[in-house]
């Protein structure tokens, strides 16, 4: 090895360009579609979703973390309630916790796949449960480095307790956990598309649903809670999370097949 090359640095997540993407960003500046939604971001979620398989219902949104963000909301978890998550990970697998006025409860790894052990889980399932009288509110098993976790032993120990879980596959697009993939065992999961993810839209996320109306419910929610009425009526909070549809133009590009 020469002195040259032990120094060469090796970047984590260098972003690799299919060379399609300026055609499908082009078309929404030529049909205007410079808005947060469009037929980029169908198209790219109508991609995701024949991608994941398992009758799952995609909607792209802003960012991961504001998939965690309406899949708690959808979950129920509200002030006061816990929300068990995997210690270690990024922050923004548990900001979303805090964003509803929830606490989180961190969960410690097992040696083996680097995420939440089971073990530990149904002990602080069983602890909480003890000490503060109620079950926590969700699960949040994180995929990390797009290490699958042990989500058969996981989903057990959350059925068991009748607990919903939310998969962080913020970094495992494309991993498999005994064939199945990653991001289609819990009742939601998020995607990431930020610049250092698996793919990148420069920007953005998912939410991967398991029911039609969960998908139609985090549209209503990213796009201000507007109730069906002619006029500017809201009866819910909302907030402005969907995608735009330049940034799906570059997730549209990607061939996930
Ligand atoms: C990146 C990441 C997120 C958040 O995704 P953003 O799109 O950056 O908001 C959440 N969880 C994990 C584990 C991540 O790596």
């Amino acid at each position: 090895m020469t002195e040259q090359t032990m120094h060469k640095k090796i970047w984590l997540s260098l972003a690799h360009m299919s060379g399609e993407e300026q055609k499908y960003i082009q078309e929404a500046f030529d049909t205007n579609w410079v808005v947060p939604l469009g037929p980029n971001v169908d198209a790219f979620e109508q991609n995701l979703t024949e991608y994941l398989g398992e009758n799952k219902h995609i909607v792209a949104l802003s960012s991961g973390t504001a998939a965690i963000h309406l899949g708690l909301l959808q979950l129920g978890v509200s002030a006061g309630d816990e929300v068990i998550c995997q210690s270690f990970t990024f922050s923004a697998s548990a900001n979303p916790i805090a964003y509803l006025g929830a606490k989180p409860v961190f969960v410690d790894s097992e040696p083996e796949t680097w995420n939440i052990s089971p073990y530990f889980l149904q002990q602080a399932i069983e602890e909480r449960i003890k000490q503060s009288g109620k079950k926590p509110k969700a699960i949040i098993p994180v995929h990390l480095y797009g290490m699958p976790a042990q989500m058969d032993t996981i989903m057990e120990i959350a059925t068991h307790y009748g607990i919903p879980v939310l998969e962080d596959a913020a970094e495992a697009l494309g991993s498999t956990f005994n064939g199945q993939k990653c991001g289609t065992f819990g009742e939601f999961a998020c995607l990431s598309f930020n610049g250092n993810k698996i793919i990148t839209t420069s920007g953005g996320g998912a939410l991967v649903c398991s029911t039609k109306q969960e998908a139609q419910k985090t549209k209503f929610y990213a796009t201000q809670a507007r109730d069906a009425a002619p006029h500017y009526q809201h009866s819910e909070i909302g907030y402005n999370y969907r995608m735009s549809n330049i940034c799906a133009g570059i997730g549209r590009a990607m061939s996930l097949s």
